[in-house]
């Protein structure tokens, strides 16, 4: 370790989170024995954008480990990262594919999503030239207007991909909107509007039924291999599969929580613990007299004598601008409150009054330090005081901060 500013990121943890919401699922599932499912939806593990800022290979390999059947990345360019880290597991690509290099796919055993007519008949053409028989998920767009096949329009546009002769349907899948709003009925009109588009699907194609079978299912066959090619069903992110056990069908998608964050402003009583944690060390500490400012812009003025610790931590290793005034650091089990502006490579906190604080001691700028409530700073804290939601937070922490795994 040479520079002082490292993300530490607690795989155990992570495999506990995963196995805890395992748990909450197998609960969930038991609970509602009068319902049509008897096993529990199996997790696809969300890793795109580097898995949310915490290292894509180490926690892909670890999350497979503990059991993940199906891995989630962004783009092509994202699973070609996890296959060269060794992954062995399915990867489904959630993004739009870039018409022109599909290569990619066959190249390195990826699952794409298709969600439009040019997608589909571009991927078929590449299909058919790697002359390979390719898996697929159908996205279905129910309202949320991004990605997918419009709900209402299906009869027209998806008999054609539905007849590619090289493209096997393996699931069908939505995203939601206001999942995490529990006050908006969108959510429910969005459920409505999928359950819809299964029912016509399932005409179109004429034949098997999507539903969840009333018999248990053998798991070996959940991706769709040989005795059950019936496709998948999945819509629920984090907040979904917290809010409503309706939505888990086949396989549910949780990033977020994985990575130990209950996406606000949710709760949840599953036992998740943060998986990532930002510390630095002070630099340097020294006193300011009153009437003087600090740092770019003299922002902070002190009105008597004060105490400032730099911190070696900046705007370039994904320290929001905001947190001036906003924020605080852990040293020595104390808040410090940062102020002044955030530079490119440093940060100033206020330590008046805190006479023993020195250079070398440890800041916790995400994380614990000590077991008081107080002494802990999660992203959702961060998040909410300077107006994002804790997934920018972890996601923006720089590529030049060091991610150490324990
Ligand atoms: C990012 C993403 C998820 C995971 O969302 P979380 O809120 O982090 O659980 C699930 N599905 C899709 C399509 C996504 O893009």
């Amino acid at each position: 370790m040479i520079r002082s500013t490292v993300a530490r990121v607690d795989l155990a943890a992570l495999q506990r989170n995963f196995r805890a919401i395992q748990d909450f699922l197998a609960a969930g599932v038991s609970a509602d024995l009068k319902g049509p499912r008897r096993t529990a939806p199996r997790i696809i593990a969300v890793v795109k954008a580097n898995a949310y800022g915490h290292g894509a290979a180490r926690v892909a390999l670890a999350l497979e480990a503990a059991g993940a059947d199906l891995l989630a990345c962004a783009d092509i360019e994202e699973g070609i990262v996890l296959r060269g880290a060794g992954v062995r597991a399915p990867i489904l690509v959630f993004g739009a594919l870039s018409v022109s290099d599909l290569d990619g796919l066959f190249e390195f055993s990826l699952t794409p999503t298709i969600s439009s007519p040019a997608a589909a008949r571009a991927v078929q053409a590449a299909a058919a030239k790697h002359s390979k028989m390719l898996g697929y998920h159908l996205k279905i767009d129910t309202g949320m207007n991004r990605l997918g096949f419009r709900h209402d329009n299906l009869r027209r546009t998806l008999p054609e991909l539905l007849c590619s002769a090289n493209l096997r349907l393996e699931a069908i899948y939505t995203h939601f909107a206001t999942a995490d709003d529990p006050e908006r009925p969108f959510f429910s009109e969005q459920r409505a509007h999928f359950e819809a588009a299964l029912q016509t699907i399932e005409e179109i194609r004429g034949r098997e039924s999507l539903r969840v079978p009333k018999t248990s299912r053998d798991p070996e066959s959940v991706f769709g291999t040989r005795n059950d090619s019936r496709p998948r069903i999945h819509a629920a992110n984090s907040a979904a599969t917290l809010r409503d056990s309706r939505v888990w069908y086949d396989m549910v998608r949780p990033g977020l929580l994985l990575y130990g964050i209950v996406p606000p402003p949710l709760a949840s009583t599953i036992p998740l613990t943060p998986v990532m944690s930002l510390t630095s060390r002070v630099v340097a500490v020294k006193g300011v007299r009153p009437g003087e400012g600090v740092g770019y812009g003299l922002t902070f003025h002190a009105g008597t004598p004060a105490t400032i610790a730099v911190i070696p931590a900046g705007y370039a290793d994904g320290i929001d601008m905001r947190v001036s005034g906003r924020c605080h650091v852990l040293i020595r089990g104390r808040r410090a409150p940062i102020i002044g502006s955030v530079s490119m490579d440093m940060m100033m906190v206020d330590v008046t009054g805190h006479d023993d604080v020195s250079p070398g001691d440890e800041v916790v700028i995400i994380g614990r330090q000590g077991d008081e409530a107080w002494q802990q700073i999660d992203t959702r804290e961060m998040a909410a005081a300077i107006g994002t939601i804790p997934y920018e937070v972890v996601c923006r922490i720089g590529a030049r901060i060091e991610r150490q795994y324990d």
